[in-house]
């Protein structure tokens, strides 16, 4: 029998660019990087796609048709569902002024083009892991918790939890966002792809499956049901 490794949940990116063979290169580039890549090429669009779900990390040329760059990061701000999604400003300009312009409309980063894709996903990596630790790095703890994506292995209070490959991903995914309550819809297609059909109640099986393994027997249930709204990892 072979065990199928559990796929960690790639962190997802949008990439917002008006520029077709610069996207294109983008996209091609953090995809090997093992993100799983969007791209709008104006900023309505941007803003479409972030309504209907909402990325780890965005990439925002400054200079875009319709909305601009600075106008999409302003927008996103001033909206607490969006507020704290971390955005790396692009741009031609590369004059102080409109450094400190682009970091003061709440950029977390900065880059002038032309820029190499190694510093490009270098900055990513840097302010993926200062503003979601939990999506960057190979090893994460929350209490007593400690997954590594790495090794495949989880631990809770020192003893090794043995989860099936969805358990694993759905497990993985709350350690990226603990506290934050997930409806099962944001679950499904989290965990299993927008563009896979399971029932919702399917979610339910697996989140008694990840409780029962995590629990060991114990009373200390880290998993809290939120009545019609979903679940919550709180440790
Ligand atoms: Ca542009």
């Amino acid at each position: 029998m072979t065990v199928e490794a559990p796929a960690a949940i790639k962190p997802y990116v949008l990439v917002v660019e008006d520029e077709e063979s610069l996207a294109t290169l983008l996209q091609y580039n953090l995809d090997k990087e093992g993100y799983r890549v969007s791209v709008a090429s104006d900023g309505e669009e941007a803003l479409l796609l972030i309504d209907e779900k909402q990325p780890d990390i965005i990439i925002l040329d400054w200079m875009l048709p319709t909305v601009s760059g600075i106008e999409v990061c302003r927008r996103l701000r001033q909206r607490a569902e969006t507020r704290n999604i971390p955005i790396i400003l692009v741009t031609a300009r590369g004059e102080e002024g409109d450094r400190i312009r682009g970091l003061d409309t709440g950029a977390d980063d900065y880059v002038v083009k032309p820029f190499s894709m190694t510093e490009l996903c270098a900055r990513l990596r840097a302010v993926l892991r200062r503003i979601r630790p939990g999506l960057a790095e190979d090893c994460v703890s929350h209490g007593d918790i400690t997954i590594d994506r790495v090794a495949h292995r989880v631990r809770r209070a020192g003893a090794e939890v043995h989860l099936g490959p969805t358990e694993f991903r759905l497990l993985d995914y709350f350690m990226q966002h603990p506290g934050r309550v997930f409806s099962r819809e944001q679950l499904l297609d989290a965990v299993w792809g927008s563009d896979v059909y399971v029932e919702t109640r399917t979610v339910d099986v697996h989140i008694g499956r990840l409780r029962r393994a995590l629990n060991g027997g114990a009373d200390n249930d880290p998993i809290r049901t939120v009545r019609s709204a979903g679940y919550a990892l709180d440790v």
